[in-house]
């Protein structure tokens, strides 16, 4: 029997490729043809029928920092086209507003309180991400795919941790961010490895140069792949502190740094576009643009805007959890539509996995939905979500249900005055008490109106209470039934 986690389940799958036959005759010309590596399944018609997913993730970008969400004193030319020519997400969130939860959610499909990842890993952390867990890539292969992931990762740097041992075959980039280094302005850290595969090539690289070769390895791997579906993940280290642009960008925007730094980002998707375009494979692929959270609005100069919503990263509030989005696939993604639902990272793996045909493993719950509809579909298509849960560590924060986001009484940190220069500002410890904000009419969640819809923070009380027996909350105390360990280095 054909394995059931390589099912094809997709309509996008030709029909040919539901015969067991056929993928039996498939499966053994591979085996005859192929000297090694993994042998896909129906590979030859592979290029011709299965989307390429491209997702490029930057660190810290913020919600207005990029032209078609407002940016101000530098332009964002490519990815104005990806706009023009696919659907922005103006309701896009990430799970938690700092980086290894953050790309965890995204690369598991599950809120990072479920698989254990919480904060920013570091040079001392002793765990990452569980074998166990189903990656974004692991997905991929399992649909016969080439993958590769360029740039900072971040789910754990020792070995049994790295992309490689999670479902890509290609790495080149940050095992975690890029202010971990010993010229951090008040932090003390021991030298920054830039990896390549497993073996560490560098150390305290030479930063002007990160987004350019991450794009330069992008870009072979898609002229290498053209006959081959691929997943390419491209996690840029920029725009996160310490700010660094190559020459041909250096001084060329108003915005100074920040906006240099920025147009080197629109750059390089202007070259994986036309990557794309060179080999033919534009209406074949599926490329989707965001942030890994908000703006790190202590390093002041040094970070970008939120604007109109409220704080920055390492809150709850939309600053901090909602992202600009794109997504761009000629043919299949209406040109220049925007979706308004609310959807989140979590979303993207079990998406891709109903487009790949992947059928995901029940004895490993997830927290995304397929939102195929809201990516294909108009504007009458739904999020599929009840309601999506803001966590900050383990505490629940905040919860948001169609145009409702409840807050539930937590600390968080605010930025009295911010740093410039690379440097960071004074912030002091605020406390929200519980608030019912209504993010249409006012997105910067500035006017609690749960006096007057008592039965809105009913219902999203009892949600959260549903959250909380399963994946727990340090505010209220409570440990979560479904939550799952992290891999952790023997010792
Ligand atoms: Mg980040």
């Amino acid at each position: 029997m054909m394995p059931s986690r390589l099912r094809p389940v997709a309509p996008f799958l030709p029909a040919r490729c539901d015969s067991f036959a056929v993928y039996l005759i498939a499966w053994v010309w591979g085996a005859f043809v192929s000297l090694g590596g993994a042998i896909a399944p129906c590979r030859a018609a592979d290029a011709a029928t299965k989307p390429n997913i491209v997702v490029i993730f930057c660190d810290d970008l913020g919600y207005a920092d990029i032209g078609p969400f407002g940016a101000q004193g530098y332009s964002t030319p490519n990815l104005d086209r990806m706009a023009a020519d696919g659907r922005k997400f103006t309701d896009f969130y990430v799970a938690q507003a700092v980086c290894s939860a953050s790309r965890t959610a995204l690369l598991t499909g599950c809120y990072p309180n479920r698989v254990g990842i919480l904060g920013a890993l570091g040079p001392k952390s002793d765990h990452g991400i569980a074998d166990s867990e189903t990656t974004l890539g692991e997905v991929a292969k399992q649909a016969g795919y080439a993958t590769a992931a360029f740039g900072k990762w971040h789910l754990g740097h020792h070995p049994q941790f790295l992309p490689t041992r999670h479902g890509f075959d290609e790495y080149y980039g940050l095992p975690y961010s890029n202010d971990m280094w010993p010229k951090h302005p008040t932090a003390t850290f021991p030298d920054l490895p830039l990896i390549d595969g497993e073996a560490t090539i560098e150390l305290n690289p030479d930063q002007t140069k990160l987004t350019t070769s991450y794009t330069e390895r992008a870009v072979a791997f898609i002229d290498k792949h053209r006959e081959r579906p691929f997943l390419l993940y491209l996690a840029h280290s920029m725009p996160h502190v310490p700010l660094f642009v190559s020459e041909k960008f250096a001084g060329k925007t108003q915005r100074g740094l920040f906006g240099d730094v920025i147009s080197e980002i629109d750059w390089s998707v202007g070259e994986v576009l036309a990557a794309l375009r060179r080999n033919g494979l534009d209406e074949r692929t599926l490329v989707i643009f965001t942030s890994d959270n908000g703006p790190w609005l202590s390093y002041g100069d040094h970070a970008g805007s939120a604007a109109p919503l409220r704080e920055g990263k390492g809150t709850a509030w939309d600053g901090g959890v909602r992202v600009s989005c794109l997504m761009r696939w000629p043919g299949k993604i209406a040109a220049g539509t925007v979706c308004r639902e609310p959807a989140m990272t979590i979303d993207l793996l079990p998406t891709v996995a109903k487009l790949l045909g992947v059928t995901l493993d029940p004895a490993r719950p997830i927290d995304g939905l397929d939102i195929a509809g809201l990516l294909f579909g108009d504007e009458s298509a739904r999020s599929p979500h009840e309601a999506l849960y803001f966590y900050w560590g383990e505490g629940l924060h905040a919860i948001r249900s169609g145009k409702w986001k409840l807050h539930f009484p937590h600390p968080y940190v605010h930025v009295d005055v911010p740093g410039t220069g690379g440097k960071p500002g004074k912030l002091s410890q605020r406390k929200t008490e519980a608030a019912l904000y209504d993010l249409v009419a006012d997105p910067a969640e500035t006017h609690d109106v749960a006096a007057a819809h008592p039965e809105i923070v009913e219902r999203l009380e009892a949600a959260a209470e549903a959250a909380r027996a399963d994946l727990g909350d340090g505010l209220a105390k409570r440990a979560g039934a479904g939550v799952r360990k992290p891999g952790r280095v023997e010792k």
